[in-house]
């Protein structure tokens, strides 16, 4: 927290990883104020594993709302083996050589889970908790996985993911 420069940490570097990987396995909830303020979740694009995103307007507040899920209740082929890929990718060239020499063994022992969005967001908690427990730090509690990284609401933490609001 608070560092600006200097090589990154193992640790900096595993918080931003899981950080990316419990936000791709997270259900987005974005609300948007207009139609002119839109799209702060728009980092959320076509590399994105979306499934749904559509359009809701509340008349009352002139509000729109996107609802974004990055994998799917029901993924393609395609998407299940791009995940199973980018954890395989991951423990071959994760930047860290213990780190990824650990997580090689741990997807060995714990085949990655991709036949629903519910299916991948527990496994990939388990997993988490699986180096958490070798590294003697709490345990997570997986029923509590949305909770933290799902349904997020632009105006307060999407947003945050960007880097900036966007004002037009
Ligand atoms: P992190 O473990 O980085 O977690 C970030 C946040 O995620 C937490 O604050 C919490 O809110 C949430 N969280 C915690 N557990 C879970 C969970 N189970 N499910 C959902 N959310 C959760 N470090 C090593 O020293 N040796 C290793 O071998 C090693 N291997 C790693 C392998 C991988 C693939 C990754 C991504 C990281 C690895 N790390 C390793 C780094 C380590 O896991 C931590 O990221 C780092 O120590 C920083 O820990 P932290 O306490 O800030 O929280």
């Amino acid at each position: 927290k608070g560092k600006s420069s200097g090589p990154t940490t193992k640790e900096e570097l595993g918080r931003a990883t899981w950080t990316f990987l419990h936000t791709l396995a997270a259900q987005v909830f974005c609300s948007y104020a207009s139609l002119v303020s839109n799209f702060c979740c728009s980092i959320m694009g076509d590399w994105a594993l979306l499934n749904r995103s559509f359009l809701d307007k509340d008349v009352n507040n002139l509000q729109l709302v996107v609802y974004v899920q990055f994998y799917p209740d029901k993924p393609t082929r395609q998407q299940k083996k791009d995940v199973k890929e980018l954890m395989a990718i991951l423990s071959r060239m994760y930047p860290c050589k213990e780190c990824a020499d650990h997580f090689k063994e741990v997807l060995r022992a714990n085949p990655v889970q991709v036949g629903s969005h519910d299916e991948f967001s527990q496994w990939l908690c388990h997993t988490h908790n699986v180096v958490n427990r070798s590294l003697g730090k709490v345990i997570f509690p997986c029923e509590r996985v949305d909770a933290r990284w799902g349904k997020l609401e632009c105006e307060q933490r999407a947003c945050d993911l960007q880097g900036t609001s966007m004002d037009f």
